[in-house]
């Protein structure tokens, strides 16, 4: 339920508002303050709430019963962007392009170290890197595990990019401390006591898209971050199962508009498990400025053919350079055509 107060307010009477709706009903009441208006959003059992009464208060403008199942990641809980900034002042979310780029595996220290200088010299805001890997194959490489971590934060020291990692389990949360960013990777998507360990730590997280969910299981995944107190939380469309077999996924580029009219969180866009293929990186890239992304995951390997993991879909450090140059261009001339439009 979303109640939106009368202008001009005092604090006072909002204080004593919020009080009684939590006295009264078994709700928790969040608090949006925007220019010139305040929204509040009932979190709970809001079917008790007796709308009558809540209307017939002073200070209240209007109230609406919200249909969907997820409250907090709601753009109508909260209609402005969610804009993450990290400590190290990197911004997500705020109307730039944030490319997180670097190999599917870590694998050594040359290769993540040469890969980061490359990423970072095209324009990269962030280094990715998997230590913990789901491989389909229980026999096919599965990370360097902490030692791949520790290869990423001498990344992350040499070249000062913040870094990008997946998490598998939550008893691994403790070796994430010097991890900027948590991803969360497609096959964890409703791994729900994953998610509600993650709602308790204060770190952005990387929430993929399943591949076989649709955007409201993807968003009420979200929900459960958020729901423990983790508002940081940035979507990565990376593309669906379907009967499609020419690319490795199906890139579903209308979610990005759709998550932007759905929730205030900041999506982006990852072409190179979506696609599966390297060739196609470059179009999808710009396909997804297009669509509205806030940013883009690619895989670059110094080395592709011979990378233990994903080769066929990583790009050369010189590739990206073209890809990077290419999709920055796109964005400043996106930015253009829409501030026209409006
Ligand atoms: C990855 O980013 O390397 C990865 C395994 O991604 P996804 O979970 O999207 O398959
Ligand atoms: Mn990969």
């Amino acid at each position: 339920m979303i109640i939106v107060l009368k202008d001009g307010i005092k604090k006072e009477q909002l204080i004593l508002f919020k009080a009684s709706l939590e006295e009264r009903y078994d709700v928790t009441v969040n608090t949006w303050h925007g220019v010139g208006s305040t929204v509040l959003g009932l979190i709970g059992d809001t079917t008790t709430v007796d709308e009558d009464w809540v209307n017939a208060q002073e200070i209240v403008e209007n109230v609406k019963r919200v249909q969907e199942p997820y409250k907090k990641a709601n753009r109508k809980f909260h209609p402005d962007d969610t804009v993450i900034e990290l400590p190290t002042g990197q911004k997500i979310g705020d109307g730039s392009l944030c490319i997180m780029a670097g190999p599917c595996s870590v694998e050594s220290e040359e290769q993540i170290n040469y890969v980061a200088s490359r990423v970072k010299n095209a324009g990269a805001a962030f280094l990715r890197g998997g230590a913990f890997k789901p491989r389909t194959s229980p026999y096919s490489f599965q990370g360097l595990k902490s030692e791949g971590l520790d290869l990423l934060k001498g990344a992350r020291k040499a070249t000062g990019l913040p870094i990008v990692t997946e998490i598998m389990s939550s008893s691994h949360i403790d070796m994430f401390e010097g991890v900027d960013i948590i991803q969360v990777g497609a096959r964890n998507m409703q791994n729900f006591e994953l998610l509600k360990q993650l709602g308790k730590i204060n770190k952005p997280i990387l929430l993929k898209r399943g591949l076989a969910n649709t955007i409201e299981e993807w968003i009420m995944s979200a929900e459960y971050i958020m729901a423990g107190g983790n508002d940081k939380v940035i979507l990565c469309e990376r593309g669906i199962r379907t009967y499609e077999t020419a690319t490795r996924n199906t890139l579903d580029l209308s979610a990005v508009p759709i998550i932007k009219k759905l929730s205030h969180l900041p999506v982006i866009v990852d072409p190179s498990h979506a696609t599966g293929k390297s060739w196609l990186v470059e179009q999808m890239s710009l396909a997804a400025v297009a669509a509205g992304a806030d940013g883009l995951m690619i895989e670059v390997h110094n080395d592709p053919k011979h990378a233990l993991s994903d080769g066929a879909q990583s790009l050369t450090p010189d590739q990206f350079d073209v890809v990077a140059e290419k999709v920055f261009a796109l964005k400043e001339a996106y930015d253009r055509i829409m501030k026209n439009d409006n």
